[in-house]
């Protein structure tokens, strides 16, 4: 090999070793003792801006960062933020200080960990800030609370407020998700108004704000300022061409009156929220000790529905749906009774709202079925073997097609699907959830009907109707009740009797008490069906057996004559304390 060999493959590898550099897909660059850069890699160049994809490249943060590593005069691992327009981009940089030809240099080695270093704010952001409403979480709300704590202690007062926007469900299920985040946003920005700097703003849960007002002078100030502020969300929100009313409900603790921690505060404050809720909402209320012996007594009854769904201590009272003209039996529907823990039979109004609040209604109508399958030879017997059978299954729960599918199935499970028809509120079909358009027609393969339940009391207009594929509807009691002397009713009567014909539904009137009541309906309307204590009361088979045995006789007494056979019998056996 002679020289020229030698130094010819040198250079070509030299050249493949430049090549190499110029392509990591690392930035690489050297800089010299004055941080000017004497070698930039593509991948650099790039990060750098230097490729031309930058006006105007700052890299005087660069030199800055090479003069002072080489004081150093040890590696050092950094993260770089260059900011390119309104782009930021990140790098993680290590910069090695070496000896070269008897220079001092600098080599840095980066790479480009811009995406991880937005996905760490956002994670950062996602546990201190609310994502819809950018207002503070709960965190940080009760931290900013915490530390008021410790540096008063028992000195400084402040208040917290929880606030509740009312009916926010039926907002959301009647106008859709997107309407009701932006119903929130709008809500928030009313609510954040006027707030001092030392003022702090929250969103706990969906529909749930916390504010916390420090410091304050009086009681009497909060409740100037809260009321304000309720005043504020009273003009109407215009939202996707919707005018959209939203009221809240607010109870407020005071510290330190009402609490010496934060979530001795937040509780108290809730607990003020729940009893304005219940005395008809849209206003503030301050929390007092007697709110605690209330909370504490529903609690009690909590526990006690808890444990009700647990020992399956329910039963079904079923009450006939009539043909006001031949008096045969239609139908049935089943009404679930509680029994307490004293044995006292409950109607549904106690428990029912409480169940769906507490996540037991799906069990609970589970547990209905099951006893309607259980008692089906007793059914037949005394209602006959073609009447269907009328389950109630509450709005919220139509909408969710995870309970509803499962609740199909245990249908189809009876092996007698095409006898029940399932009874949900007019709500459940104007929603803007599932029910109408996928999970309605599982039903309808199974051969089970629909019913529309105290039809005329939600939300739904006439017009509705029109878009609700449903066999029957249930008129309800309110419009019944001294029909044929309430011409105002009567009218509202022929509109949804006329209505319900052209589009095929059955119609049946509910809550039919008296003989004049039904001798209106034969008289002046076309209705054919009625369900009403004029008929039967709701009865408990058991005890149906006790007063009357089955027969065919019995059977058409159940339909046409109970308030005169079986009154006391049926008062008795549904007899509940209200
Ligand atoms: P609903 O489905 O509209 O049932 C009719 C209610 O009216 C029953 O009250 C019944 O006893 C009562 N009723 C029937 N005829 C008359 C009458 O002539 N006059 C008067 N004043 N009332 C009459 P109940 O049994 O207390 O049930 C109340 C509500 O509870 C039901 O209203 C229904 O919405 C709900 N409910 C009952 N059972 C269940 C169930 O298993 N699941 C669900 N989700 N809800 C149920
Ligand atoms: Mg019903
Ligand atoms: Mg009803």
């Amino acid at each position: 090999m002679n020289d020229n060999e030698y130094s010819g493959a040198t250079e070509a590898e030299l050249s493949f070793l430049k090549e190499i550099v110029r392509m990591l897909p690392a930035g690489l660059t050297v800089q010299d003792a004055h941080g000017e850069l004497l070698l930039v890699n593509d991948a650099a160049a790039a990060q750098l801006g230097i490729d031309g994809s930058r006006p105007s490249p700052d890299l005087a943060p660069r030199r800055e960062a090479c003069r002072r590593a080489l004081r150093a005069g040890q590696a050092v691992v950094m993260e770089e933020a260059l900011h390119g327009g309104a782009a930021r981009q990140v790098l993680l940089t290590t910069h090695r200080p070496v000896r070269l030809a008897g220079r001092e240099l600098l080599i840095s080695a980066s790479s480009d960990i811009t995406e991880q270093k937005n996905f760490e704010d956002q994670l950062f952001r996602s546990a201190y800030f609310d994502e819809l409403t950018g207002l503070p979480s709960r965190r940080v709300i009760e931290h900013r609370a915490a530390s008021l704590l410790a540096e008063n202690s028992g000195s400084g007062r402040f208040a917290l407020a929880f606030l509740d926007v009312d009916n926010f469900k039926h907002i959301n299920d009647y106008y859709g998700h997107a309407v009701g985040d932006a119903l929130l946003v709008e809500l928030s920005k009313r609510l954040g108004r006027d707030l001092r700097d030392s003022d702090m703003l929250s969103r706990i849960s969906g529909d749930e704000f916390l504010l916390l007002l420090s410091p304050i002078q009086s009681v009497e100030e909060v409740a100037e300022f809260i009321q304000s502020t309720l005043e504020r969300l009273t003009a109407p929100f215009f939202i996707d061409n919707s005018e959209i009313f939203a009221s809240t409900s607010v109870g407020v603790s005071l510290y330190p009156d009402h609490g010496g921690s934060f979530e001795a505060l937040r509780q108290n404050a809730d607990i003020a929220m729940y009893r304005v809720k219940n005395d008809g909402k849209g206003s503030a209320a301050f929390f007092d000790s007697s709110m605690e012996r209330e909370a504490l007594a529903r609690m009690k009854i909590e526990q006690s529905l808890r444990l009700a769904i647990l020992e399956k201590r329910f039963c079904c009272a079923f009450q006939s749906k009539v043909d006001i003209r031949t008096q045969a039996v239609k139908g049935i529907e089943a009404l679930v009774r509680l029994r307490d823990d004293e044995g006292v039979i409950q109607a549904p109004g106690s428990f029912i709202d409480l169940a769906g609040e507490l996540g037991l209604i799906d069990e609970l109508t589970h547990l209905v079925l099951a006893e309607i399958v259980r008692s089906i030879d007793a059914i037949n017997a005394t209602f006959g073997a073609e009447a269907t059978i009328s389950i109630n299954v509450a709005a919220k729960q139509a909408g969710n097609p995870e309970f509803m599918r499962s609740f199909a199935r245990a249908l189809e499970e009876t092996g007698f699907p095409q006898r029940f028809m399932i009874e949900v509120t007019e709500d459940a079909f104007v929603a803007k959830n599932h029910f109408q358009a996928e999970i309605l027609p599982m039903f309808r393969k199974l051969g089970v009907g629909i019913s529309i339940d105290d039809f005329g009391t939600g939300y739904s207009s006439l017009s509705a109707l029109a878009d609700i594929t449903a066999d029957e509807i249930k008129i309800d009691r309110s419009f019944i009740t001294d029909i044929h002397k309430r011409p105002r009713s009567q009218g509202i009567l022929r509109a949804i009797e006329s209505l319900s014909e052209a589009l095929g539904m059955t119609v049946i009137a509910e809550g039919l008490e008296s003989f004049e009541e039904l001798a209106y309906l034969q008289a002046a309307t076309k209705i054919r069906y009625a369900q009403g204590y004029y008929f039967s009361r709701p009865i408990f088979l058991e005890e149906l057996k006790l007063a009357t045995p089955f027969s065919s006789e019995a059977r058409t007494n159940v339909a046409s004559r109970p308030h005169q056979q079986n009154r006391q019998g049926y008062s008795r056996a549904s007899g509940y304390r209200r």
